[in-house]
């Protein structure tokens, strides 16, 4: 059996007991890995004056493979977030985030399948932005003016939304690519060409174009309008298959999604890049839940599990999902937020790690 050596970054907020947690079960599932752990974000900035230092990135770099826990960012003001530094620093251009049914989960349905392929580099994620009153957003206000593009008041902060062709195409081409693999039947382009005509109109020209070259791959297309799309995923999720996002539609849908199978503590994430991917659940830090035994680990286990699939352990990837299935639907062993939805009381739930053992066991 390969010996597989993987980045592990722990995280803050419940990152930590979420990883120690997936890292029994991948290790009693039998994979072969090292784990190099590095740690991020804001517990070591005094030592190293950055919430990313360098070596973690070195190391990501190294290893190729890396997966996390989530990382805290401040709100408004401190550093920018580590989670999104990583992906742009690797170009990690795809989110992938699977959202499927688990029976057991309390879900409100129980026939969701359906894959969130977010782009993960541009839009108003960029991180180009100008503070009120700066001298940034005041030239940033005249140019408007003079080239008649529109009037901003002129105490308004502005955040840039850049959408290139680049970045659009392979976003698409990843889509089709990963839709064609996994035997997937359409891919959804999801916009707001008809009011952002710049920016996500360009979007979809490029998935239609792209979507032309894939004509005769036995993958369908469309587009959708964002807003319809969230109407329509919530009456019938049932309906949707691969869809195609512009970042910040990705992260918002990939939440709705979360909450269509019975929440984020089940949701599963990967970032994939021409070189590298990191892995991580789709949820944050969840702060109040830290270092209390309660979160729900099954998102960071299920993000190890695409990760086992992409360094070709797939059977331990089979083996793991189907623990979390079994142990979910027999509803015995399970956190308070899965206990919550089915029986609404968290009485009788269990523990972040008594619930990793009853995977273990069930393996
Ligand atoms: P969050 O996802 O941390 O928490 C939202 C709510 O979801 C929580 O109150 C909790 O009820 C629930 N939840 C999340 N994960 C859970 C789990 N594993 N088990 C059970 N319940 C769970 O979102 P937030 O509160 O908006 O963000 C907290 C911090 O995390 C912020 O600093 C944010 O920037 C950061 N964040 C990091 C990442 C990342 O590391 N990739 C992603 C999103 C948010």
């Amino acid at each position: 059996m390969a010996r597989h050596t993987v980045t592990l970054i722990p995280g803050d907020g419940i990152g930590p007991e979420l990883t120690s947690a997936m890292r029994r079960v991948v290790e009693a599932a039998g994979v072969d890995i090292e784990w190099e752990v590095v740690d991020a974000g804001a517990g070591v900035v005094e030592k190293y004056g950055t919430p990313l230092p360098g070596h973690v990135l070195d190391s990501i770099r190294r290893n190729k493979v890396a997966i996390k826990g989530p990382i805290t960012t401040p709100v408004g003001t401190g550093f920018r977030s580590v989670n999104v530094a990583i992906r742009k620093e690797l170009d990690l251009y795809a989110c992938l985030r699977p959202a499927f049914s688990i029976a057991g989960s309390g879900a409100r349905y129980d026939d969701v399948d359906l894959v969130i392929v977010r782009e993960n580099t541009e839009d108003l994620y960029a991180g180009i932005e100008f503070a009120e009153g700066s001298p940034g957003a005041r030239k940033l206000i005249e140019f408007a003016a003079e080239e008649g593009a529109g009037t901003i008041r002129a105490d308004s902060g502005i955040s840039l939304k850049p959408i290139s062709i680049m970045a659009s195409r392979r976003i698409v081409r990843y889509a089709f690519d990963y839709a064609i693999a996994n035997g997937r039947k359409k891919v959804t382009a999801v916009h707001k060409a008809n009011i952002l005509k710049h920016s996500d109109g360009l979007f979809l020209r490029v998935a239609r174009e792209v979507a032309a070259e894939y004509a005769g791959s036995g993958v369908a297309f469309e587009d959708y309008i964002v807003d319809a799309t969230c109407m329509q995923l919530v009456l019938h999720p049932e309906w949707w298959d691969v869809l195609v996002l512009p970042n910040l539609y990705g992260d918002i849908l990939s939440d709705l999604a979360a909450g269509l199978i019975g929440g984020l503590g089940i949701a599963p994430g990967a970032n994939i890049g021409t070189e590298c991917a990191v892995f991580e659940p789709t949820h944050g830090s969840a702060p109040k839940y830290a270092g209390k035994d309660m979160a729900n680990p099954t998102a960071e286990i299920l993000s190890a599990t695409l990760m086992l699939r992409h360094l070709g352990e797939t059977d331990a990837a089979d083996r793991i999902l189907a623990a979390v299935r079994a142990t979910i639907g027999a509803g015995v062993a399970v956190t308070y937020d899965i206990k919550r939805s089915v029986t609404g009381s968290t009485d009788g739930c269990v523990g972040t790690q008594a619930y990793a053992d009853a995977l273990i066991a069930a393996l």
